[in-house]
């Protein structure tokens, strides 16, 4: 227990409606569900903002600390369950206004109350236990989806190995390093369910911190045991008479090694291929030239005149770190990105948050509730278009317009010194169209120095000297760095798949990927991916999540191989291609699918290869286990000697 001062500094800190529904399991009092203590939210409100008067607050605070300190006096007893209408009603409560009944599985679910979700694996029979043991199977990738592949496999209790090409665990927060990379989701939601955190140092943490996380997750779980580093898949085929797949791999010395798996799960992620734009001399500038993610950190760019090419999530972030070090900074900028106002993305979390964080039970499920709810299916409505909209075309709907209003307003209040700039700065395609970032003023602030300037022309040709814009202006640099962004809808490039009767995966999709679910494409059996086709969002949440049900609905899949002794199960044709002409009309219907928006989340036909078009709860439930009626199960011949 917290003395008195420490107790005091941890109630000034917390979240107070998820302080209340805590105090709801402490005393087992539905009381504390008060009309006058209820939240009220706007869109933009900071973390801290539940608006209520300061004398309510700290009328519950007061109330707080005596239920505390009554319960730490009293032994702290176990704490009693709040009954499902109850927690029916906390949950309304924590979001402020009533949640869909829809909802009330999958938020108790994800709240994980009892200390089991869906998402743990079932396999408890001996029987089933027994037979998977028997199989084996490859995962291809050790970054977030990777690791958590490997954990559910290792609960499961089958064999599992995983490839990963970098010398070290962690994906995406082993690589990108760039000055201010950090993540743009809160930290106690951007965790793993099973696997909170209560130490983040800040609401939304620097790269170390994801990557420390994510090592200390593979240490905890031995998963480095079962990890082959600097190894790359060259090949997979699928051997139809034994039903394995035939994995060739290459370590760091060039030695070839061909492993077997039942099942193969690729957790490759989608933003980790470098695209560096083909704009004519790229290539023939003289000086240091480089991509965000692979940051270049001998180049010294104290004093230098540095060009940045592209404004979108990462170069929002290195921009105001390189800033103020350059003697010039140019940012090439073709769209402005959206930024949604967070006073706190920088902020440390305070001291007394981590103690309730820690040790107060079930705050921190319901704050992540909270986070999750205020970001994920709360914030959809406001990104989706109106049918037959026929308002302006900057918006897709009445919520988006008034979101793109709240938000416009706030990046132009931020340039009211710098009229020169509001043009620029202010999109014109919808909210949600692409990518917003995180806005706390650092980006404009940066944008504002005499040392930096704003390019709002289209670059025509990469010089020896620099960059010329289509206003025939050469800019000589000294450095060019492309925040340029990734070949995220070429799926799994560089892996070449050979499934049954030997079709090649690339050539099936010929650019443009699809797959049932995210997970799964036919003519490819026991072949699963994490983040495949369709499963991204672009306003809405964790990837985690979505990582978290497939995962589920993976180990599902190797649960049925388990159960009926099938050998392989392959997804139908007709399941898979209804699925993806819902998808495809699905995604008409948001700001991310609108016609006038293009973005990394288009494919090169202009099909929205990346998103998932439906409410997360939607795919909560279709991943709860894969339906057996979805699937050829083949049993097979006797394998050939
Ligand atoms: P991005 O969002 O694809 O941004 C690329 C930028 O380069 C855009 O501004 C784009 O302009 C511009 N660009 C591309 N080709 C160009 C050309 N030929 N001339 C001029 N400009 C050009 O890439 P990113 O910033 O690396 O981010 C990718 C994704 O990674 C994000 O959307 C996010 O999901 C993830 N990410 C997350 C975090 C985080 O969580 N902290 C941080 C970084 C990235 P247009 O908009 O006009 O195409």
């Amino acid at each position: 227990m917290a003395d008195e001062a420490e107790l005091d500094r941890a109630l000034e800190a917390a979240h107070l409606p998820a302080l209340i529904a805590a105090m709801v399991h402490m005393t087992g009092d539905a009381g504390w569900l008060r009309p006058e203590w209820t939240p009220v939210y706007s869109p933009f409100s900071p973390p801290g903002d539940i608006g209520l008067s300061q004398e309510v607050q700290a009328d519950i605070r007061v109330h707080a600390k005596a239920a505390i300190e009554g319960y730490a006096a009293s032994g702290s007893p176990k704490m009693p369950g709040p009954d499902t209408a109850t927690l029916r009603r906390m949950m309304d409560f924590v979001g402020g206004a009533p949640i869909p009944e829809t909802y009330a599985d999958f938020l108790i679910d994800e709240l994980a109350i009892s200390g089991k979700s869906s998402k743990d694996p079932q396999f408890e029979q001996p029987q089933l236990k027994e037979a998977a043991r028997r199989l084996k199977v490859l995962v291809i990738g050790a970054g977030m989806s990777g690791l958590l592949a490997g954990i559910r496999l290792t609960d499961a209790g089958v064999p599992f190995e995983i490839v990963e090409s970098n010398p070290d665990v962690g994906g995406t927060w082993l690589v990108n390093t760039y000055p201010g990379c950090r993540v743009d989701n809160s930290n106690h939601m951007y965790s793993y369910s099973f696997e909170p955190n209560h130490a983040w140092p800040q609401h939304f943490s620097p790269q170390p911190e994801l990557l420390k996380y994510f090592r200390g997750v593979a240490d905890k779980y031995h998963l480095k045991d079962h990890i082959r580093f600097e190894t790359k898949v060259e090949s997979l085929v699928w051997d139809e008479i034994n039903s394995v797949w035939r994995v060739e791999l290459r370590n760091k010395d060039g030695r070839v090694e061909t492993v077997e798996a039942n099942a193969v799960i690729t957790a490759v992620g989608q933003l980790n291929k470098p695209r560096i734009p083909q704009i004519e001399g790229v290539g023939t500038f003289e000086g240091p030239a480089f991509h965000s993610a692979e940051w270049r950190h001998d180049v010294e760019l104290a004093g230098k005149r540095v060009a940045v090419i592209g404004t979108g999530a990462s170069a929002y972030q290195f921009v105001p770190e390189i800033a103020p070090q350059v003697a010039s900074l140019k940012v090439f900028q073709r769209t402005p990105p959206w930024g949604l106002p967070a006073p706190n993305y920088h902020d440390d979390v305070p001291e007394g948050m981590k103690w309730l964080l820690e040790h107060i039970a079930y705050y921190d499920k319901w704050y992540r509730f909270w986070l999750f709810w205020r970001t994920t299916e709360g914030f959809l409505p406001m990104v989706k278009a109106d049918e037959g909209w026929n308002g302006p075309s900057t918006a897709v709907g009445a919520a988006n317009l008034m979101l793109r209003e709240m938000a416009a307003e706030a990046l132009a209040a931020q340039v009211a010194d710098r009229p020169d700039l509001l043009a620029n700065v202010v999109p014109t395609y919808p909210l949600g169209g692409k990518r917003a970032v995180l806005d706390n003023g650092v980006w404009l602030a940066a944008l504002k120095r005499p040392n930096v300037e704003l390019i709002a022309q289209s670059i025509t040709k990469i010089t020896p000297k620099g960059v010329l814009t289509a206003d025939g202006v050469e800019h000589e640099v000294d450095v060019i760095i492309y925040g340029t962004g990734f070949t995220a809808s070429k799926f799994l490039s560089g892996l070449k798949v050979t499934g049954r009767e030997g079709r090649d995966l690339h050539q099936s999709w010929a650019g443009d990927a699809r797959a049932y679910l995210g997970m799964t494409t036919p003519g490819f059996p026991n072949f699963f991916m994490i983040y495949g086709p369709n499963t991204n969002i672009v306003v809405n949440g964790s990837i985690i999540f979505f990582s978290e049900c497939s995962v589920r609905y993976i180990v599902g899949a190797v649960r049925l191989l388990a159960e009926t002794g099938a050998k392989a199960i392959e997804v139908k044709r007709k399941v898979h291609d209804d699925f993806n002409v819902g998808v495809d009309e699905a995604n008409k219907g948001w700001a991310w699918g609108s016609e006038g928006v293009s973005s990394w989340y288009k494919n090169e036909f202009g099909r929205v290869s990346q998103n998932w078009p439906f409410e997360l709860i939607d795919y909560w439930r279709a991943t709860l286990a894969p339906n057996p009626e979805d699937f050829v199960l083949i049993k097979q011949p006797e394998p050939v000697a």
